[in-house]
């Protein structure tokens, strides 16, 4: 490999720059996406959390198109996992409930096991929505009391809680693995 992973950052709205903040800490180039363009040549990308009707508005005029159209893995979290599940972009295969946890808990924090790691992952969860329903391809790798809340779908990772919010980069790490799995088999543009 030459270079440091380059890794968008969709930067519509919402939490972009924690997102930014944690690729820089592992290494990675990260680049601030607002026009399709911008996704061309990109190792990955990341769709971060926000207000997904917001986010879906604001991508009408083309990254709507550029985001089907891209190739590598993709990292959504909370609002991103809204906008790649099945209701908006169906590129990924599970079907999401906005704000599915009642007022009272909208907000919480949670010890989560992760997949194949004997310390638990601290899980931030803000107005966050919940999966119902998974397609037969995609992988749990992270529950909360029994509900899918860090899913793989082929090339997407999609949290529904937010990774960048914790010092805790084992989620993006994962991520970047995925990046590197896929360039060193030729998709990518290292
Ligand atoms: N509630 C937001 C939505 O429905 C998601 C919240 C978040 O990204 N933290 O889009």
């Amino acid at each position: 490999m030459t270079g440091p992973l380059r890794i968008g950052v969709l930067a519509i709205q919402g939490d972009f720059r924690e997102h930014a903040g944690v690729l820089r800490r592992l290494g990675a180039d990260p680049v601030e996406v607002r026009k399709p363009e911008q996704l061309d040549g990109l190792d990955g990308l990341i769709v971060p959390g926000g207000e997904s009707t917001a986010i879906s508005l604001l991508i009408r005029d083309g990254l709507e198109e550029g985001l089907r159209r891209f190739r590598g893995p993709v990292f959504g979290t909370c609002a991103g996992m809204i906008l790649l599940g099945r209701d908006h972009l169906g590129l990924v295969d599970v079907a999401v409930r906005r704000n599915a946890y009642g007022r009272q808990v909208a907000s919480f924090e949670a010890d989560l096991d992760l997949e194949g790691e004997a310390v638990p992952l601290r899980g931030v969860f803000i107005r966050a929505p919940r999966v119902d329903v998974i397609g037969p391809g995609v992988e749990v790798l992270a529950e909360h009391d029994g509900e899918p809340v860090l899913l793989r779908d082929g090339r997407f990772l999609v949290a529904s809680f937010h990774p960048e919010l914790t010092d805790d980069t084992r989620v993006h790490e994962r991520f970047l693995d995925m990046v590197r799995a896929e360039v060193m088999a030729g998709g990518g543009t290292l």
